[in-house]
């Protein structure tokens, strides 16, 4: 069986293009009673575009801490926050920021449809009822997040997406403008999660050639934007459509090891998505050679300062933890590994990797 891939059915690019939300927002507004509401990355509180967007009085603007990456239990507050500040609906959630504050953003439109708690929701496919019109704008490149069908959530027990088809946005717009502010170790490590997106889909067993044009094509961007001399203003703009290409790979195929161990580290550490990534690849030689020697490059080449000794110290039951986590994403090793991934991969061979980091 083929998958029937849901896509973000409308996007814009372009600088400047985030002036364009508010015609958007305009044919989404039902009547003058029903809020938007909008989940901002809480470090763009002071900056020039926030003042420019388009609020009406009965909207709702909230700072989104990201400071960790998104709990099941802060969607369900921020639901709750949403709910309690009007008695309608809303006519659309709109996210700006990067991966983490996208995920809020089309977690909480399906929490607003559907009961209980975004714990219920982490698997596959298992929400009932549509989200709220949601619209992404990203202001970090790299995670896919704006285009995925998952929404990553840390929950009481695992760290594992709300993947369906109502996850994906609505809407994206895609202003290169807004990522100029990105530190450089944080710009390198997003970016480097769409490369890896791109390297793992490209050397699993489920790769085809829908996925395969979408991850050469990013993968190619990346290597422009940090092994050759691309200006800023271009490597931004490439950097994003970068980004939505590797997101695109992933969704008709599948990440694998490197995504797989840094879940673990994720999920028991607290290590971001991004710099985990790199943390993990850069230990991934026999698996993934050529590509983690062209990674390596790139930490070189763009003087990144990558953490070592993360799981220094780490106890057996965290270590065990970590291990549980990277075994339980079963479709992970299966695309990395094959269908016999249970015979290539040990619990100490996981072991000796992450100690190594
Ligand atoms: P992030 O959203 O966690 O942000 C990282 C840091 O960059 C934060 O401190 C944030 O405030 C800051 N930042 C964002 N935009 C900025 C800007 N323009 N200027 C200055 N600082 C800025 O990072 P990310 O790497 O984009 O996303 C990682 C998160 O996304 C994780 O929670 C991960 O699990 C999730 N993720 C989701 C998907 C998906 O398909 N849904 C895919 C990959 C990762
Ligand atoms: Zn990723």
């Amino acid at each position: 069986m083929y998958r029937n891939l849901r896509l973000v059915p409308q996007l814009i690019y372009g600088r400047g293009s985030i002036n364009q939300l508010g015609d958007i927002l305009t044919k989404q507004r039902t009547d003058a009673g029903s809020p938007v509401v909008f989940l901002i990355d809480a470090v763009h509180e002071k900056r020039a575009f926030i003042q420019k967007l388009p609020l009406r009085a009965n909207d709702l603007v909230i700072f989104v801490d990201v400071g960790t990456e998104p709990k099941t239990q802060y969607v369900d507050e921020l639901t709750e926050r949403i709910k309690a500040f009007s008695n309608r609906q809303p006519d659309a959630i709109v996210g700006i920021g990067g991966g983490s504050a996208m995920d809020l953003a089309k977690s909480v439109s399906i929490m607003s449809t559907n009961p209980g708690s975004a714990a219920d929701y982490q698997g596959w496919d298992l929400v009932k009822y549509p989200a709220i019109y949601h619209l992404g704008i990203p202001t970090l490149a790299g995670s896919g997040a704006e285009v995925s069908r998952t929404a990553v959530l840390t929950g009481p027990v695992k760290k594992l997406g709300i993947n369906s088809d109502f996850t994906p946005f609505d809407q994206i717009i895609m202003d290169p403008d807004l990522i100029a502010t990105v530190p450089p170790n944080q710009r390198f490590f997003t970016a480097m999660d769409c490369y890896i997106h791109s390297c793992e889909s490209l050397q699993g067993t489920f790769i085809n050639e829908f996925s395969r044009a979408f991850a050469e094509s990013a993968r190619n961007m990346c290597r422009d934007v940090f092994l050759s001399d691309c200006e800023d203003v271009v490597a931004d703009e490439r950097l994003m459509v970068a980004s939505y290409f590797g997101g695109l790979s992933i969704a008709y195929s599948q990440v694998g090891i490197c995504h797989a161990l840094s879940y673990g580290l994720s999920y028991v550490l607290g290590v971001r998505h991004g710099v985990g990534n790199c943390i993990v690849f850069n230990q991934l030689k026999e698996y993934y050679g050529q590509d983690v020697r062209e990674f390596q490059q790139m930490i070189r080449r763009n003087r990144i300062d990558l953490p070592s000794g993360v799981t220094k110290g780490i106890d057996e039951a965290g270590m065990n933890r970590m291990i549980d986590t990277a075994l339980g994403l079963e479709p992970l090793w299966k695309n990395a590994l094959g269908d016999d991934w249970k015979q290539r991969i040990s619990r100490d061979k996981i072991r000796s990797l992450y100690v190594r980091m």
